[in-house]
């Protein structure tokens, strides 16, 4: 008779193999994804389809505003899809305009387009400028060295980096790089041509480089100066992360004359929807109606669902006061990275960033990465995997930190537990 033996754990494993299968058969390649599948989650708590428990300190690159499987979330989705879920944009419907008046409230007078990412509310943005500029001829609109504006045509060809370009050439015309708070290289770069200038307060993609105030007051004197629009993609850098609802509203705290500072445009998107794709500009007051009737638009922009979700994330924030929170918790971290740049000074070379978008730039040449040819960022990713925490490379030496606004002090203490115990392992 044959003994009856339980399922070996092979077969959890074959799950792994088989949904990686799936992708390596049936999905477009253009990712590099890490070898982790993920079943389901809690707060900023992971799980993978091996059952194995992960804390997030990625928030899925700065989407998940309120962590995973939210509970207030998933209500104000099922409540109004039972109700209304699309209806398009040839109607009204109070979410969207509910949304609009909250954002305008959270920055200036002005008023707000919906669409569903942050590459098209960029896409929004260069529309502005052109429509701006038009009638002068003017057209052009000067990004930075390093930035990041998302995948579509002009995405890639206002992306500072050429890595994003390589192979999509010719690029769409008139955009032009220079370097990031360098306001001489700015000013020589504008011709008769220009229209706008387009910056992230803190580069994302570009490894956690906050604007200086300086330089954000002097670009908006120079846009006055030269009547360009000053716009800004705060699509990872928003929405509370650094502690105010934009960036520059925080980088500009007690600065003589930030109070008043204020761009012309706004990109905004990931941790606005929490998960669910929603995207948004928001367009200062004598510009706002640039884009007139049958200029723009996109079928699902400003959709009931994505509304209504995004407006239940700003109650949870002001409810819970998790832009405060994140500016302590956030402090609480960068406070540790940089012990753990003193303690390891041959693994973490400094902490950057603000609040809840944090970078971890690792120290140049560490020996235990060399027999690997693969980004130090990667390497470290991946042992930070293996210890159960999930981060975000960016470039070859920065990890970042972009962690949900509810991820709790407990949940930061560990977190920096575990990173100090790779950390150690590596010096
Ligand atoms: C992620 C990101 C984008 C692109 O947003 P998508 O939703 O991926 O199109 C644009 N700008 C910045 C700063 C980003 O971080």
């Amino acid at each position: 008779m044959k003994e009856i033996v339980p399922a070996p754990p092979a077969i959890v494993h074959n799950q792994q193999a088989a949904i990686q299968a799936l992708f390596q058969q049936h999905v477009v390649p253009s990712y590099g994804r890490f070898e982790l599948a993920f079943s389901h989650g809690q707060g900023s708590q992971l799980w993978d389809v091996n059952g194995k428990r992960y804390l997030d300190l990625g928030g899925g690159i700065a989407v998940c505003a309120l962590g995973h499987a939210n509970a207030e979330i998933a209500d104000a989705l099922s409540d109004q899809a039972r109700r209304l879920v699309h209806v398009s944009n040839l109607y009204y419907h109070e979410p969207q305009g509910r949304l609009a008046q909250q954002l305008c409230q959270l920055i200036a007078p002005g008023r707000v387009f919906f669409c569903n990412s942050g590459a098209e509310a960029n896409e929004g943005l260069y529309k502005l400028a052109r429509k701006f500029g038009h009638d002068e001829g003017r057209f052009e609109i000067i990004t930075a060295h390093n930035s990041f504006h998302g995948r579509t045509l002009a995405g890639i060809a206002a992306t500072g980096q050429e890595k994003v370009k390589k192979g999509f050439e010719p690029m769409v015309a008139g955009f032009r790089h220079v370097p990031f708070n360098n306001l001489t290289a700015m000013r020589a770069a504008l011709t008769p041509a220009t229209a706008a200038i387009l910056i992230e307060g803190i580069q994302g993609e570009g490894g956690i480089t906050s604007a200086t105030p300086e330089h954000l007051l002097g670009l908006r004197a120079l846009c006055d100066e030269k009547k360009l629009l000053l716009l800004m993609d705060g699509v990872q850098c928003g929405h509370f992360r650094t502690g105010r609802f934009q960036s520059f509203q925080r980088i500009l705290e007690g600065v003589p004359g930030g109070e008043k500072f204020l761009p012309d445009g706004i990109a905004m998107a990931k941790s606005l929807g929490g998960g669910f794709p929603i995207g948004a500009f928001w367009v200062r007051e004598p510009f706002a109606d640039l884009l007139g009737t049958g200029t723009h638009g996109t079928t699902y922009g400003g959709n009931l669902l994505g509304c209504a979700v995004a407006l239940k994330i700003l109650e949870v924030i002001g409810r819970d006061r998790l832009a405060d929170h994140a500016r302590h918790t956030g402090e609480f971290l960068k406070n540790e990275i940089a012990r753990l740049a003193a303690a390891y000074p041959t693994v973490v070379q400094s902490a950057r960033g603000l609040g809840f978008m944090l970078g971890l730039e690792l120290a140049e040449n560490i020996p235990a990465f060399a027999a690997s040819d693969k980004a130090a960022s990667i390497q470290f990713v991946n042992r930070l995997h293996e210890a159960g925490v999930l981060t975000i490379p960016s470039g070859n030496q920065i990890v970042r930190l972009l962690p949900a606004l509810n991820l709790t002090r407990g949940e930061a203490e560990e977190g920096i537990r575990i990173i100090e115990s790779v950390v150690a392992g590596l010096a």
